[in-house]
């Protein structure tokens, strides 16, 4: 395959199994005529997340299992592997990788590699901040700031202090953009609905705080997005910081670049991600943030065989530039990589990834939302939260899943949210923002008053 001496029949290795390279790995199945290749999908859990509901997994609102879908069950004819990919040599065309579960190592090779990775969370070397802070990027991160939440509450409870409740109970969110509004949202809608399990606690008991380095919510997006996202939840409580970054963490909390101390013991991080570190290992062109420079049909130039899309890489648009790394444009950049990569198989031309986003929408708690719809329009309050409802929902993967988030959205209508602790998040009880900076996660939970 391209330039390579191909064997009876070529392998084709995924790397990650998120929303890139499963929608990648459907499309090849539907493409490849029986025995044209074999497909691998290497990925370290055994599902796809659907981070869009990530927030409301925290929050309680969703239950943890109903927001992945198993890979197995979306793919039928690949191989899966479970399993962390160490180490891609792309000279010698293999991968290495650890089996999740045993820990072997082993490698395989290949005549194709799909990179996607996807992005891990980045406290961009803060002092301080990697090893407190809470993140939002995986289900397990959602468990434990979910497990986390609840602690707050059962031990203020237990404090006559009102100075040291507050303390306990101000949550701190980094990031003011649409997972960053959405968790402040949903925080509020957690607090509310569960507030009154909590005797000795009063609603002045609850700080939630907003950071955003930039000078609005909702950077990037239209202005009245940002507008309409602070109003909705400054409305609901929650305080808002903008145009001040954070300089650095300690244990009692974050000091702004102005000057400017929050205290805290709950710091939520959705300020930023990164191409995925593995990606370090490879000689492959990179930009400066680190995202695997491809042309625009998906291949690294000079490297016959690798592709890459997703959030790792950086997919010019017509005009040159990257196009942003969301789910959105995963989900589509998947299966033209895959109708490409078949194309060269049979030695036919690739096409350009050419797309227009459909545009962004933010739910903010309380049945409100705001949307950007196509030509820049902007729909804010209960017909944007009706759309943003709608559209996830259709776009979640596998009808059982879909009944499970419409069977909570509705139990949620009825019932305050679920304060039952899943100590089973308990033995490790620091987020991935730690480990993705290469800082050993903290084995107990410590939670001072
Ligand atoms: C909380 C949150 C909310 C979001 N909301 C939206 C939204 O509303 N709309 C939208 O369009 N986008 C949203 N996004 C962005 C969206 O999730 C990403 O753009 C999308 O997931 C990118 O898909 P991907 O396949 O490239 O990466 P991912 O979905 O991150 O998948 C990468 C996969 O690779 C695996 N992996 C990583 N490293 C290794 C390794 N070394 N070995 C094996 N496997 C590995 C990971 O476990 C993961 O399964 C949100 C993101 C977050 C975190």
């Amino acid at each position: 395959m391209d330039g390579m001496v191909a064997p009876a029949r070529p392998r084709i290795v995924i790397l990650g199994g998120g929303f890139a390279g499963v929608s990648v790995a459907e499309r090849l199945e539907r493409l490849l005529r029986p025995g044209e290749a074999d497909v691998t999908l290497i990925g370290r859990e055994n599902f796809t997340l659907f981070t869009p509901m990530l927030p409301e997994v925290s929050s309680g609102a969703l239950d943890v299992r109903h927001v992945v879908t198993p890979i197995r069950s979306q793919l039928r004819r690949t191989q899966f592997i479970l399993g962390d990919v160490d180490a891609l040599d792309v000279e010698q065309r293999r991968v290495t990788f650890t089996h999740t579960l045993t820990g072997a190592r082993e490698s395989i090779g290949y005549d194709g590699v799909v990179i996607a990775l996807g992005a891990s969370t980045s406290t961009f070397g803060l002092p301080g901040v990697a090893e407190r802070v809470f993140a939002l990027k995986t289900l397990e991160d959602a468990g434990i700031l979910r497990n986390r939440l609840i602690w707050l509450l059962e031990l203020a409870d237990t404090v006559d202090d009102r100075e040291q409740r507050r303390s306990l109970l101000t949550v701190v969110v980094v990031g003011g953009g649409f997972t960053g509004v959405e968790t402040a949202g949903e925080l509020v809608e957690l607090f509310k609905s569960v507030g009154r399990f909590y005797r000795n606690l009063t609603p002045g008991d609850i700080r939630i705080v907003l950071v955003e380095g930039g000078a609005v919510l909702l950077p990037g997006l239209p202005a009245a997005m940002g507008a309409y996202a602070f109003k909705a939840l400054t409305g609901r409580g929650v305080e808002i910081v903008t145009g001040d970054g954070v300089a650095s963490a300690d244990d009692n909390g974050l000091l702004l670049n102005s000057g400017r101390r929050i205290d805290t013991k709950t710091i939520v991080w959705s300020a930023g991600v990164q191409p995925s570190p593995t990606l370090v290992v490879a000689p492959l062109p990179k930009t400066k943030r680190g995202a695997l420079i491809v042309g625009a049909d998906f291949r690294v130039e000079g490297w016959p065989g690798v592709w890459a899309c997703g959030d790792c890489a950086a997919i010019p648009n017509p005009a040159g530039v990257p196009y942003p790394p969301t789910a959105q444009h995963a989900l589509r950049e998947g299966p033209l990589l895959a109708s490409n990569l078949v194309a060269v198989l049979r030695g036919r031309a690739t096409r350009p990834f050419v797309y227009t986003s459909l545009g962004m929408m933010a739910s903010l708690g309380a049945r409100t939302a705001v949307a950007q719809l196509p030509g820049n329009r902007v729909l804010t309050g209960f017909l944007a939260w009706f759309l943003w409802r709608t559209y996830y929902l259709l776009r979640l993967p596998g009808l059982d899943r879909k009944l499970r988030v419409a069977f909570d959205w509705t139990l949620e209508l009825l019932f305050p949210r679920d304060i039952a602790e899943l100590r089973v998040y308990s033995r490790r009880a620091q987020s991935s923002a730690a480990a993705d900076a290469g800082l050993a996660p903290r084995e107990e939970p410590t939670l001072h008053l």
